[in-house]
């Protein structure tokens, strides 16, 4: 999803509006979808952002928060997911891995905990799937 701020060259409003991508916008903007909810007119634009009026350290410090709060936020999502649809078996990871693996997988429900590398190696050997995925600390409980 991407966000973009439009503006209304006929009224001049300008409002934010979501699109699945740049693509999307160009589509849209190709076939005149894009119109103004005040006046309803077709000449509505993507304001540009001037990335040049910006300096080089600041530049590069909003997009490393940016991809940081992004990638932070992604995890936090992926944690909640996974809480909300998986069992979890702490240091005991591997072992019932195992059991899941060799026993009915069909009733089986997720499982997630931690587990060393080593432990990853021998379930991959064994066949089966692990994922490692990055885990964010909860601090502010
Ligand atoms: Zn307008």
């Amino acid at each position: 999803m991407i966000k973009y701020k439009l503006i209304c060259k006929s009224c001049e409003l300008s409002f934010d509006s979501w699109f699945a991508s740049s693509q999307e916008y160009d589509k849209l903007k190709k076939r005149n979808f894009l119109n103004c909810h005040n006046c309803n007119s077709n000449n509505v634009i993507k304001t540009l952002m001037a990335p040049k009026l910006m300096n080089k350290s600041s530049d590069k410090d909003y997009l490393k928060n940016l991809k940081t709060n992004t990638v932070g936020k992604k995890i936090k999502e992926y944690q909640k997911f996974i809480k909300d649809n998986f069992k979890f078996v702490g240091e005991n990871f591997a072992q019932e891995a195992r059991i899941i693996h060799y026993s009915d997988k069909k009733k089986a429900k997720g499982i997630y905990g931690t587990a060393s590398k080593d432990e990853i190696t021998e379930l991959k050997e064994e066949g089966i799937n692990a994922e490692i995925i990055p885990w964010t600390k909860d601090n502010r409980n």
